[in-house]
This record gives C-alpha cells, sequence and structure tokens, in this order.
C-alpha cells in the first residue's frame, strides 16, 4: 500500500465527509466513522488491484501480446524488462 497522490485525493474526500458527519454525531464517533471508511477503500482499492496484477500477471509481451511469463514470451521468448 504505497502513498500515491490519489491517497491525497481520498484523504481529502474522508475529511469532508468526516466534516459532514460531525453536525449529526459526536466529533469522537465521526472520526472513528470517517478512519473505518478510509481504511475499508484502502483495503478494497489494494485487494482489487492484487487481483489485477494476478490477472495481468507480469504484462504482455509487446511483439504479440502473448502473456509474459518468468519475464519470457513463450512465443518469441525474448527477455522482458
Ligand atoms: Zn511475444
Amino acid at each position: 500500500m504505497g502513498f500515491e497522490k490519489r491517497d491525497l485525493i481520498l484523504i481529502a474526500g474522508v475529511l469532508l465527509f468526516m466534516v459532514g458527519l460531525i453536525p449529526f454525531m459526536q466529533p469522537f464517533y465521526a472520526v472513528i466513522i470517517a478512519v473505518s471508511v478510509y481504511v475499508g477503500i484502502k483495503v478494497f482499492v489494494g485487494r482489487r488491484k492484487k487481483t489485477l496484477d494476478k490477472k495481468i500477471g507480469e504484462g504482455f509481451c509487446l511483439e504479440c501480446g502473448e502473456k509474459i511469463i518468468g519475464k519470457k514470451c513463450p512465443n518469441c521468448d525474448i527477455p522482458k524488462k
């Protein structure tokens, strides 16, 4: 879970959400809900990324579009970076 620019946008959104909750509940609970939402989104995004990584694997060959396995294309057998 690296820290990206996207995370700043997410944090800003969660902070706004928290501020919006404060009129309806104690700030303490608003903070807890905001943190849970943030962690939930991070876990969800992390899992989705992992699934995508698994699906994509190591990428595709630029020459023939075959899946790269072991940094090599099974068709062209050219090592990929
Ligand atoms: Zn290839």
